[in-house]
């Protein structure tokens, strides 16, 4: 199909409706067939469960072109089984794991022209997610709900190169001990923009939030878990009931193990230690990794060996070696990459 006439390398990370979405709506303790729309609106009602009492969840996930021209994404089946956790802890009715693939193939099909070309850095940002959409005014679960999926196209994550970012250690939590931090709930982002608005304000580009029962170990980023590197290479990441599993870290930790040989340790990581370390990175699907320079706490500023520069080494060769899986210039562990029939 025609690509679409779009200056690719110069998107943002922004919304632009696409032509096609993919609606579900489940009534009566069953969900239906589901269908593509040209629909972007979402009518329902002023009492809807998501506008009241926020119950909500959503995926993030892309839609690249590799080397060889495929249309593909990444490890689709690991967003499918996270989104029946959120829809758990939330009270949801669980989306089927195949209908939720199916959703993504038919969405990105459907779209195919906003899917970037290979080499240009952007990707097809893939948006799934689910709302109580009947009426709830007492405090309880909602008895309808819908299922989306729509698809917008974006930039490259880093124009110009990933130059490392300046982190501050917050004040507020991100999630509480026995919350909802593992899972991708739409209000653990709300309670997080005063937070990111705040450090955005005193000159941060985002926040290392600790665990809020002791404050004194590493949890994660409003949207990224930390990945840091020793001085004698082993690759270190915070071990917590709190942080969301962010796949691209456990791909990460995967090569970094398989492909790289290294050393990998899940575990506490007390705030403490981070002077220690000479790498630091924050991962997720957006940017696969971006480096973090320097981490702020209150005044005391602790930088690492790699520099405000570029990436630190080990850093570099993990970024290398994922995007280079993703894009089809690395062979990949079987299952990772999944081809969209078009
Ligand atoms: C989505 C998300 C991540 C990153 O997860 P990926 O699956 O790698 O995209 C990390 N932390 C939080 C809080 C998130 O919501």
């Amino acid at each position: 199909m025609e690509k679409k006439n779009i200056d690719w390398s110069n998107l943002s990370f922004g919304y632009i409706p696409t032509e096609a979405r993919y609606v579900s709506n489940y009534k009566n303790g069953a969900w239906d067939e589901g269908t593509m729309t040209t629909d972007a609106t979402v009518t329902i009602s002023e009492c809807a469960g998501v506008l009241q009492y926020c119950q909500a969840c959503f995926e993030g996930l892309k839609a690249y072109t590799t080397e060889q021209g495929k249309t593909v994404v990444f490890r689709p089946d690991l967003n499918a089984k996270r989104m029946v956790d959120s829809a758990k802890r939330l009270e949801m009715p669980a989306f089927p794991e195949d209908r939720f693939l199916d959703a993504i193939d038919k969405v990105v099909a459907a779209n195919v022209a906003y899917v970037p070309p290979y080499g240009s850095g952007a990707t097809l940002y893939i948006r799934p997610y689910m709302f109580g959409s009947s009426p709830v005014i007492g405090v309880k679960p909602a008895e309808e709900y819908q299922f989306r999926t729509f698809v917008t196209p974006v930039g490259p994550y880093f124009k110009g190169g990933a130059k490392p970012i300046t982190i501050k250690v917050s004040d507020f939590d991100r999630a509480a001990p026995n919350g909802t931090g593992h899972i991708k709930a739409g209000l653990n982002y709300a309670m997080s923009l005063h937070a990111i608005v705040t450090a955005h304000e005193e000159g941060f580009d985002e926040n290392m939030y600790l665990d809020a029962a002791t404050r004194t170990n590493v949890e994660e980023t409003g949207g990224a878990n930390f990945l840091f590197v020793t001085k004698d290479n082993t690759v270190v990441t915070p071990k917590s009931s709190s942080i969301l599993p962010s796949i691209t870290r456990r791909s990460l930790v995967y090569v970094a193990e398989h492909y790289l040989g290294l050393k990998v340790e899940e575990r506490v990581v007390p705030f403490e230690e981070v002077k220690e370390f000479a790498e630091c990175g924050l991962c997720g699907t957006a940017a696969v990794i971006s480096p973090v320079g320097k981490v702020v706490d209150h005044g005391k500023e602790i930088c690492f060996a790699s520099g405000m520069e570029k990436m630190g080494p080990t850093i570099q060769k993990l970024y290398d070696t994922l995007t280079g899986i993703q894009m089809g210039r690395i062979e990949a562990p079987e299952g990772w990459i999944h081809e969209i029939p078009v």
